[in-house]
């Protein structure tokens, strides 16, 4: 990451904290990589990431390591370890970080891309899961990301997606030979995931197949009816997806995802889920939790690259090897406060420091003289004499 795609990232990171910490989000740092059995139980060994994608190594002690391919089974862990489910509930919390994952690079996808992500943990509310999608939509409309879709589904408890994966699967075997091969190989370990498959002729096939969101128990059903309302309310626009799968074993309940159209292949920004099960599943208490990730390299491209921030140095400060340059480095130090200020080095000449005074497009030079200092106007060309320091500082504050 260079300097000049660093500065929209900065941006974006503030515009991220501006965000969740004003509606009540504590910022959260977990290790860049845990125990891998973590994920292997959090995210599900039947997924791509556990199967295929994780970075996987053994320390000198032989324990198995992995760098995080996802940040909600590392948030879930330090909630239970820190006891941050005796506090009072819930627990919102938000993060920024670097994560991993094995696949093939390419436009907007990479083996090391960055996140941000929410979570609230300890409210099944359904309040919740509005609150968490409006914030996720806040931060890509402010952040400029076009043309976006919100998609949005239920999966219902872990119960009704066991009961409705058979049902799923009895589906599949029955249209088999109409399948993709990787679509077949995966119909009893991952029904669902034919959902996702590109290939036409799965396609059709799944036109026709059961959705999950017309077998949610009533409960469910209404948790769905509820969010769905709050959205409404707000006036967040959203499709019904009931094909909306989601690449991680976790979810129950609300899923959704945000696409922008003008990406390529790869157009999910951001998405997330309800993972009611996942903490008990860690070895906490039952604690009903949501959450979504957003890929910060995917929201500027959806943004359609950098807003042009140049970075302007204001005032440069020339300044001789002798004793003077003492004094440079004190008026370079005392101008700082209010002026983007660049200090030339001593070991140049004067000549190579008025040079790049001019590169780096200052429109102030100072020149660090016996008696005083020299001030140039880098656009007439203007120069002319200043006494004193504080005289230089009220001479660049107009
Ligand atoms: P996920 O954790 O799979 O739900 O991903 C959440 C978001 O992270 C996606 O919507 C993408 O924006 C981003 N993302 C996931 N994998 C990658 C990757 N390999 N490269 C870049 N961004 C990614």
């Amino acid at each position: 990451m260079l300097p000049d795609d660093s500065v929209p990232r900065l941006e974006l990171f503030l515009l991220a904290s501006a965000t969740l910490e004003p509606a009540g989000y504590g910022f959260l740092e977990t290790p860049i990589f845990e125990d891998t059995e973590l994920f292997a139980r959090g995210v599900g060994e039947s997924t791509d990431i556990v199967q295929k994608e994780m970075f996987t190594f053994e320390d000198m002690g032989g324990r198995s390591l992995t760098l995080r391919p996802e940040g909600t089974a590392p948030i879930c862990r330090a909630y239970v370890e820190h006891g941050m489910h005796k506090r009072p509930q819930p627990i919102r919390l938000w993060y920024w970080g670097p994560f991993f994952r094995h696949e093939a690079p390419q436009a907007g996808r990479y083996r090391q891309f960055s996140q941000v992500g929410a979570e609230v943990l300890g409210s099944d509310d359904p309040a919740v899961d509005a609150e968490i999608i409006a914030l996720l939509a806040d931060i890509l409309e402010e952040a400029d990301a076009r043309a976006l879709r919100l998609r949005l589904s239920s999966l219902g408890t872990a119960e009704t997606r066991r009961e409705y994966s058979e049902e799923l699967t009895g589906f599949l075997r029955s249209r088999a030979d109409e399948l993709a091969p990787d679509v077949q190989a995966r119909i009893e370990a991952n029904p669902l995931r034919a959902f996702d498959s590109s290939d036409a002729g799965t396609h059709a096939v799944m036109k026709e197949a059961p959705t999950l969101l017309d077998r949610l128990t009533a409960e469910d059903a209404e948790h769905f009816a509820e969010v769905r309302g709050l959205l409404d309310a707000a006036g967040i626009e959203y499709e019904i997806d009931p094909a909306l799968v989601r690449g991680l074993d976790y979810y129950t309940r609300t899923v959704f995802e945000f696409t922008s159209d003008a990406l390529g292949a790869q157009s999910g920004v951001g998405g997330g889920g309800r993972y009611d099960a996942l903490v008990e599943q860690l070895g906490g208490p039952p604690t009903p939790a949501i959450g979504w990730a957003a890929g910060v390299e995917r929201i500027l491209l959806a943004a359609g690259g950098a807003p042009d921030v140049e970075r302007t140095v204001e005032v440069f400060v020339a300044v001789p090897k002798d004793e003077r340059r003492r004094t440079g480095f004190r008026v370079w130090k005392r101008l700082r406060g209010e002026h983007s200020t660049l200090m030339g080095e001593p070991g140049r000449s004067m000549k190579g420091q008025m040079k790049q005074a001019d590169r780096v497009g200052a429109r102030w030079t100072v020149i660090v003289e016996d008696d005083g200092f020299e001030l140039k106007d880098m656009e007439s060309g203007e120069q002319r004499p200043v006494a004193s320091e504080d005289e230089l500082v009220k001479a660049l504050a107009q």
